[in-house]
């Protein structure tokens, strides 16, 4: 489907909105049509039927798909999700999104996406890994340490890709660890994953910290959403210093103007585990005030991360926002209408695909010690997580203030350049 331009559009919300977003930044920027219509396609995108037989007997076709939506810079990137919504086109626009990402982190990837349209929260565990290993063995042909390089994402993890890589290895008849990321630490996984994607985020709030003079223990922070990447974001930023008023998960918001004690938090999640995974229920006995869902975004506060779930920053919550910086920790939290009320309040947002990145370029860090055989320290992981996320932001806010654009902007305009550079230099025959 194209536009009256002949411009490739959508009637997949996510990939619609991905082609507009790159339609918008590759304008400013005045890429070439010839280049623009290259990166609105997927390179390659691999359809399969994966059967298996339930524990009832039966047998239900599932559908998978696999999309590498660029591998210019290097093998693509990206999660496998099992999920009800997850089709070829949701496919096609979340790979295009990782190849902005992995671009503007520095890293020598593409992008990729994949996953199966099913729900895992019906499935029993023997009915999974069937699941996984026969869409592992069908995708088997485009995967690889050096062509498509597959993570966890929506209710995969570890499991899930021991289940696909060891598959893949028995079909190859070799190991090759580097196939895939996201393995347990045990299993060559890497020390510091877990909290790569909260370390990232704070380090971008830190260094922006820094480029506005501000003290971190004079900082005030909320943070929506206490999962992985919630927790940590609160924790380091709390570590450093910063008072936490104010965290929230499905249960509600928990608020503390005075600072919310995270290590209490961490501590009573750990012990809580919910109906559906740990939870904050409760919390408000821990000296805090509990208040509704939404109220975390709109407490008394200097930062606000929103760790939780797209959408929730948009045109009716936007206005009612206090806070002066916005660390975007879950993916497309603020809506396209959302954007510009923030930008007239003079609202700094530093945009998903930098401030979240830390998971992909800790992806990254276990495939290059995959492929070396050789197992780094935390310490080393950490500290390099740190620096190659400081120097991706201040590249983003030089070029920001320069041009005088949004950071999102910004991070657009850097990440296709990127990409669109090493096409044009290697031609169109890729
Ligand atoms: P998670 O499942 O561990 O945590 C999600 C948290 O959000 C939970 O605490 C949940 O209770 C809370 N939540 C859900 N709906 C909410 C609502 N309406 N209001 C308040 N809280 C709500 O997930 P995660 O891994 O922390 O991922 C969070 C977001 O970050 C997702 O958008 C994900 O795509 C994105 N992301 C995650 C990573 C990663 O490495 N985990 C990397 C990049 C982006």
């Amino acid at each position: 489907m194209t536009d009256e331009t002949g411009r490739r559009r959508s009637n997949n919300l996510i990939l619609d909105t991905a082609l507009l977003d790159f339609y918008a930044a590759a304008d400013d920027m005045h890429l070439s049509e010839g280049l623009i219509s290259i990166l609105s396609y997927p390179e390659r995108r691999v359809d399969v039927s994966v059967p298996v037989e339930m524990d009832d007997g039966t047998v239900k076709v599932f559908h998978g798909h696999r999309v590498q939506h660029s591998t210019a810079l290097g093998p693509s990137k990206g999660g496998i999700r099992y999920a009800m919504d997850v089709t070829g086109q949701e496919c096609e626009g979340l790979a295009m999104l990782m190849t902005w990402k992995c671009s503007l982190a520095g890293i020598p990837y593409g992008g990729g996406k994949g996953g199966i349209c099913c729900d895992p929260t019906a499935m029993s565990r023997k009915e999974k890994e069937k699941m996984s290993r026969t869409y592992g063995a069908r995708i088997a042909p485009i995967i690889g340490r050096w062509s498509d390089v597959p993570a966890p994402d929506m209710y995969t993890g570890g499991q899930e890709m021991v289940w696909i890589m060891d598959t893949i290895c028995k079909m190859l008849g070799h190991f090759e660890p580097a196939m895939l990321t996201g393995k347990p630490i045990d299993y060559w996984g890497a020390p510091g994953r877990t909290e790569a994607t909260g370390r990232g985020l704070a380090a971008c709030a830190f260094e922006l910290m820094r480029q506005k003079g501000l003290d971190p223990s004079k900082m005030k922070a909320a943070v929506q959403g206490f999962g992985n990447v919630g927790s940590y974001t609160a924790k380091i930023l709390n570590d450093a210093g910063v008072t936490i008023v104010a965290i929230s998960d499905t249960t509600g918001t928990y608020y503390n103007p005075k600072g919310i004690n995270v290590a209490k938090a961490f501590e009573y999640m750990n012990t809580n585990p919910g109906k559906r995974g740990r939870k904050l229920e409760g919390f408000e006995k821990e000296g805090c005030e509990k208040l509704g869902l939404d109220d975390v975004l709109f407490v008394d506060c200097d930062f606000l991360c929103p760790c939780a779930l797209q959408g929730t920053i948009n045109k009716d919550t936007a206005p009612k926002i206090k806070a002066k910086y916005i660390v975007e920790g879950a993916n497309s939290p603020t809506t396209t209408e959302a954007e510009p009320i923030l930008d007239d309040a003079g609202v700094i947002v530093v945009p998903d695909f930098l401030a979240n990145a830390g998971g992909v370029v800790g992806s990254y860090f276990e495939w290059a010690q995959n492929l070396q055989g050789w197992t780094w320290s935390e310490d080393t992981y950490n500290k390099r997580l740190v620096e190659l996320m400081t120097n991706n932001f201040l590249k983003v806010w030089q070029y920001s203030n320069d041009k005088k654009v949004t950071m999102r902007r910004a991070a657009y305009i850097a990440a296709i350049k990127r990409v669109s550079d090493i096409v044009e230099l290697r031609g169109v025959y890729l």
